[in-house]
């Protein structure tokens, strides 16, 4: 399992257009982009545009660096819940009105791979649960 780090991550450079990515939904704060291997007819990847220490939802909850402060923690809010209102609006824009998931893997158990907190919203076929 990968090392949860604060180091740039793939995502950095897909935030700087270094590589190429399908964008489906922009904003001064968010991007969302389709994931590269997808796991269902519809999978995008809803990202804060800066990272702000948000590497991962544990992370951003019990922050390991005790120097960081409580407003830092705080502002994580808004863009916790910016992230989950963008995942709706594009759910619907891509037409899932039957439903659909959001993921956020998080830490090594939670088979996080990229240590820049995202969002999956997954859709388009039925979905099981428990998940594997
Ligand atoms: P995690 O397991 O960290 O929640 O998921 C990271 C996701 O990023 C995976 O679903 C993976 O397919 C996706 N991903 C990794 N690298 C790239 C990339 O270069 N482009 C795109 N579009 N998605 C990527």
């Amino acid at each position: 399992a990968a090392i949860p780090s604060d180091s740039p991550t793939i995502f950095d450079k897909i935030i700087s257009r270094e590589i190429p990515h399908h964008v489906v939904y922009e904003d001064d704060k968010v991007l969302e982009f389709r994931d590269i291997r997808p796991q269902g007819p519809i999978h995008i990847l809803v990202i804060p545009k800066v990272k702000d220490g948000l590497t991962g939802l544990s992370k951003a909850i019990a922050p390991p660096n005790p120097q960081r402060t409580s407003a830092s923690e705080e502002s994580h809010i808004d863009i916790l819940g910016r992230l989950l209102y963008v995942a709706k609006l594009v759910a619907k824009q891509e037409g899932l009105d039957d439903g659909f998931r959001i993921v956020i893997n998080d830490g090594p158990q939670g088979c996080q791979a990229v240590y820049h907190i995202h969002v999956h919203v997954i859709g388009g076929r039925q979905m099981n649960w428990p998940p594997g």
